[in-house]
């Protein structure tokens, strides 16, 4: 493999994951990486938690320190960008004239937030979250605000809630859906979440849309259905779009992301792909997903690092995700979409408690509140497929690992 060339583009968690196991592996060839940011590859879900509320800083954000791959022979090329594949001669042109040839190709190119359509785009005090540099500029718009709007009650507008409220902000939540976290678990979990944020003094402000965005240089207000609201600083956090358009404009099929197989290869057999910018199947579930999660970018960058080195080891893995607010650890197996049933252990308006979902009598997915042992047990259970009766899970008196025996 010593002549061979890799090249990874991309300097996110996927990125860092591919290089790292393909030297772990012990690949002697060429590795670069290809980042548009000017950072070496980061941790994400600091930048809506502690990264956000100051604690801790950037150095305690990289995925691996400077001279990891130094000393790991990897050429990191940051402020570099990708621009174009050349499928027939192997090549990438970056930069607008570079260009550098590869054997193996990896697209970890992550996503990006989805833009909200309004006519003010350009208003200062309106971000996105997705980068070092976007939280930079948040917390220097906080220190000037008062009134906080977040348009959007996912994970990510939800943790910035959490962390504003703490900052002393004045916090509305601005949801189109019926209920926050609609897209992602039941509407039990979405109405403990939303009394929880509301008695940390959230707005919470659902089946509302967002009709304008006002300001003059600076953002005043934004206009929804349910009236006008006064505000200093707007984040917008509705979800991400998949960076695909540099796989689709070389003919790679895409769809809601990069299409992969199983062993995370594109429809080109030499270029492959990892992260939140794949659609990949799902042998759980049996049907293609598209996560946007750390541990689907670290499970996905092995799988290619195998495939590159020709050990054929499939991608096969339950999701999973969390999310911290306040005082809550929120950890989620599984997806929380097609269940006929479910099962509380614990009291649900505590700060502990897990909620098991149910398919066919089996656990298909949970949300755990402050319940580390209930997540890793329904991560094996869902993973092995292992049948318990109900009642079994719901029995406080006997720890939930004792289950497993
Ligand atoms: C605020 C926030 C909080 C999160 N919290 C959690 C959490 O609590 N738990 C969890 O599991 N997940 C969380 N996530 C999601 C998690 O961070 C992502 O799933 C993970 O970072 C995906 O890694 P990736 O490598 O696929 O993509 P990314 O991290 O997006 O990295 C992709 C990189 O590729 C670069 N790039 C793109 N196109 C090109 C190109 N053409 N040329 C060169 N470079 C390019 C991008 O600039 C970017 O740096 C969070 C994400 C965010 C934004």
């Amino acid at each position: 493999m010593k002549n061979k060339k890799i090249i990874i583009v991309g300097g996110g968690q996927a990125a860092c994951q591919v290089a790292n196991s393909l030297r772990q592996q012990k690949y002697d060839g060429s590795i670069s990486i290809f980042c548009s940011e000017n950072y070496i590859p980061y941790q994400r879900p600091p930048l809506s938690k502690k990264f956000l509320s100051g604690e801790i800083d950037s150095d305690r954000l990289y995925l691996k320190p400077d001279k990891f791959y130094k000393n790991e022979d990897i050429n990191i090329l940051l402020n570099s960008y990708v621009q174009e594949i050349d499928r027939k001669n192997k090549t990438i042109i970056y930069n607008d004239k570079h260009k550098m040839q590869y054997d193996s190709l990896v697209l970890a190119t992550g996503a990006i937030p989805r833009e909200i359509q309004t006519e003010k785009e350009d208003l200062k005090g309106m971000h996105y979250l997705r980068t070092i540099d976007d939280v930079k500029k948040i917390r220097n718009s906080i220190k000037n605000s008062k009134n906080m709007v977040i348009i959007g009650g996912g994970y990510i507008g939800l943790e910035v809630a959490a962390v504003s409220r703490a900052m002393g902000l004045n916090v509305t939540i601005v949801e189109m859906a019926d209920r926050i976290l609609e897209r992602v678990t039941s509407p039990v979990v979405s109405d403990y979440f939303s009394s929880y944020h509301e008695r940390e003094g959230v707005n919470i402000m659902t089946k509302t849309r967002v009709e304008g965005i006002e300001g003059n240089g600076l953002v005043r207000s934004v206009v929804t259905s349910s009236g006008v609201i006064k505000t200093d600083i707007v984040i917008v956090g509705i979800g991400v779009i998949p960076s695909q358009e540099l796989a689709k404009s070389c003919g790679i099929e895409v769809s809601n992301g990069i299409n992969v197989d199983e062993y995370c290869r594109t429809s080109d057999k030499e270029i492959l792909s990892a992260g939140d910018c794949t659609l990949h199947p799902n042998f759980y579930y049996k049907k293609s997903i598209r996560l946007e999660s750390v541990h689907n970018a670290i499970e996905q960058g092995k799988t290619v690092a195998s495939t590159i080195l020709g050990k054929k080891i499939p991608y096969n893995q339950v999701p999973w995700f969390w999310s911290d607010q306040y005082n809550l650890k929120l950890q989620i197996a599984g997806l929380i979409s097609n269940y006929d049933d479910y099962i509380i252990r614990g009291e649900r308006g505590e700060d502990s408690f897990a909620v098991f979902y149910l398919k066919d009598g089996k656990i298909c997915a949970s949300d755990c509140i402050n319940r580390a042992a209930e997540h890793m047990v329904s991560r094996k259970i869902i993973s092995e497929g292992i049948s318990l009766e109900p009642e079994k899970l719901v029995d406080e008196s006997r720890p939930i690992k004792d289950l497993l025996n």
